[in-house]
């Protein structure tokens, strides 16, 4: 099948034209399915109203960039303002932190380098499991008991 061009008036084959939903005029009968005009020269048209168009598509995504309000904050821990454009932030910056008492202790140790890691630790860690082992005892006095 052959169709011409509305544009160029050339006749091509019917593969060198475009789909389309609409219908269109093939060999003077209206026909659905394909573009008035031909591949080349639809392209060729895009093409010329890209070039008179400089910019069109950095203007429209610079319109349309959804910018992001800058807010001042006030940081819970350490009180000082702060601008940022993220809703969810909390913080004047990840590494302001309160003090925990992990933390606490993390820089005890590092103000006291002479101090062993590994035992202040296992100290720490066997004083717990003792208090927690006591702790549990008294909550679980008369448990397992059967009343007779
Ligand atoms: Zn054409
Ligand atoms: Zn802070």
């Amino acid at each position: 099948m052959m169709k011409t061009c509305t544009k160029c008036n050339r006749l091509l084959p019917i593969e060198l034209f475009s789909k389309r939903r609409g219908r269109s005029r093939i060999d003077g009968h209206w026909m659905y399915g394909y573009y008035a005009q031909c591949k080349s020269c639809i392209a060729e048209r895009k093409r010329i109203w890209r070039e008179s168009h400089p910019g069109y598509f950095k203007e429209y995504h610079k319109k349309h960039r959804v910018l992001k309000p800058i807010i001042i904050k006030v940081c819970p821990n350490c009180g000082n303002e702060f601008k940022t454009n993220k809703i969810n932030q909390v913080r004047c910056n990840k590494s302001c932190l309160p003090m925990t008492p992990v933390r606490i202790m993390k820089r005890y140790l590092k103000q006291h380098p002479e101090i062993d890691r590994n035992v202040f630790f296992k100290d720490r860690y066997k004083k717990r499991s003792r208090e927690y082992h006591q702790n549990w005892k008294q909550k679980h006095k008369g448990r397992g008991v059967l009343k007779s």
